[in-house]
């Protein structure tokens, strides 16, 4: 096993936990290929150099799987993405549609030192801007509530916005300017509208959103009030009490 991985590693590491947390079965060395924009033959001589030094499982038919000290450092870069965030947001005034390419540049070139000393003066903190999770040093990602994309809830539902995608400053622009945020409460109101809108009430606003943008926003659910008629089961048992989540 290598120490500290280089910035190349790290993005493969990076985009491959991400891939395993959002696709099932195996991941191809096209789809790794596809992620980073570039050719399958490259990304294949470097994750047979990955498989070699131990970050990761690799054969030609079974696909790329992260080994357990793979998924560790993975889970490091992120913790130093969703800081690096943090810090750009809250101490130097950055947007949170602005943080995201930033905290791609510097999430490599920052010692593990400096990193802790920054954890330390926010305060450690939990949530990066967009209100993903952040790993923690010993490179663990806490446990959530579960949450469902917004294009997902169903109508007459609500709950509070927990997170949102944080790639496309464009989108991150548009949800900031219709109060989409995490945090905030969110109903379903209606299944759709002309234009392939999706009528929401956010806060005590009603907003109708662009259906495209729907899948990008994640909510946690309230539970449904006692004695409310409803012809769907909560999506989960073990949903936490939105008054303890905050
Ligand atoms: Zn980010």
């Amino acid at each position: 096993m290598s120490g500290q991985p280089s910035p190349a590693v790290q993005d493969y590491l990076k985009l491959i936990h991400h891939l395993e947390q959002t696709t099932d079965g195996p991941i191809s060395t096209q789809e790794v290929a596809d992620g980073l924009r570039i050719a399958a033959p490259p990304a294949t001589r470097m994750l047979q150099k990955m498989a070699q030094s131990g970050w990761l499982d690799y054969s030609r038919y079974q696909g790329v799987r992260l080994t357990d000290e793979g998924r560790r450092q993975a889970l490091l870069v992120l913790r130093t993405h969703r800081i690096l965030e943090v810090y750009l947001s809250r101490s130097l005034g950055y947007s949170w549609d602005e943080v995201h390419d930033e905290a791609d540049l510097l999430e490599h070139a920052i010692s593990p030192r400096l990193l802790e000393r920054l954890d330390a003066a926010l305060g450690h903190p939990t949530h990066d801007p967009h209100g993903s999770p952040i790993p923690t040093r010993d490179g663990h990602l806490p446990a959530s509530d579960p949450v469902l994309a917004l294009a997902d809830v169903p109508v007459g539902e609500s709950g509070s916005v927990a997170r949102v995608n944080d790639e496309d400053p464009d989108l991150l622009r548009h949800l900031a300017d219709v109060g989409l945020v995490p945090g905030v409460t969110v109903r379903r109101t209606a299944a759709s509208a002309p234009w392939g809108t999706i009528p929401l009430q956010v806060e005590d606003r009603e907003v109708a959103v662009h259906a495209g943008v729907a899948p990008h926003i994640f909510v946690t659910l309230n539970a449904a009030p006692e004695g409310k008629e409803s012809s769907t089961d909560p999506p989960s048992p073990d949903f936490n009490d939105p008054e303890a989540s905050s």
